[in-house]
């Protein structure tokens, strides 16, 4: 005869996680959020090729340092819009149109000629998909793209994918780590994402999530939401769990 089911879901929850340590990080991290760009696969470099492409057709010649950090986890309109910024030309809807198409076209290329892991990243998702915990990916890059650099990552990593062009605004507004969360059915605030820019981290931490930040292209500060990790090369889903954990006594305090 099956024990009778607790009546207090909380604390049916807070006993079951001292029974063990892959149950309680199960109950304290209802999923991992992804982002892909920089943080699982290094393509903000194949980005910035791709925009400096761009800005030369528009008769620019590089972009600046500053201009190249705005654009880090941002999406093609944003990216874009920086890039006739600099090139000094009017942004009309013609050449936005083609620059557009350009800044996808070329993209697209380098994605499907393959892109290299970020140190660690795809142990990760397998040390997360092992403990059970769901894993979305949550990118500011558009559909199409993220469908190529799929078929290297791999699909069945991740229970959902959200792309930027399919939530009303892209990071650094909290919606595509929302909707993700939608999708898996948990609540944002008992996520964990890992983002590795400053555009990525203010989406994330908006929405609620605690941020595990893996900086790639540029220094992360230390911030209440977040735990900075140099790689995500040795991650135990057990860090998971203390990012969480960290994130939520600090948000108490
Ligand atoms: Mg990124």
């Amino acid at each position: 005869m099956p024990a009778e089911a607790p009546s207090d879901p909380v604390s049916e929850r807070h006993s079951r996680s001292y029974l063990v340590s892959e149950s309680a990080v199960r109950s304290s991290v209802a999923a991992v959020l992804f982002d892909m760009d920089g943080t699982l696969i290094d393509s903000e470099k194949v980005w910035d090729r791709s925009l400096v492409e761009v800005l030369r057709w528009l008769g620019g010649t590089d972009l600046s340092a500053e201009a190249r950090r705005e654009t880090l986890g941002g999406n093609l309109a944003s990216s874009l819009a920086i890039v006739f910024r600099e090139a000094g030309v009017l942004q009309t809807p013609e050449l936005t149109e083609q620059g557009a198409r350009m800044l996808v076209d070329t993209t697209a290329e380098f994605f499907e000629a393959g892109l290299p892991w970020r140190p660690g990243a795809e142990e990760a998702l397998r040390t997360v998909r092992a403990a059970g915990v769901p894993v979305a990916l949550v990118t500011n890059t558009g559909r199409f793209l993220t469908d190529k650099a799929l078929v290297g990552i791999g699909r069945e990593h991740f229970a959902v994918t959200v792309c930027g062009d399919e939530v009303p605004r892209g990071k650094p507004a909290p919606d595509p780590y929302l909707r993700a969360a939608e999708l898996l059915a948990v609540p944002v605030g008992e996520c964990v994402a890992v983002e590795d820019s400053p555009t990525g981290i203010a989406a994330a931490e908006a929405a609620g999530a605690a941020v595990l930040a893996v900086p790639c292209e540029v220094a992360i500060p230390p911030g209440p939401g977040r735990v900075v990790r140099d790689t995500l090369v040795g991650l135990r889903i057990e860090d998971l769990a203390a990012v969480r954990s960290v994130v939520r006594e600090r948000i108490r305090a």
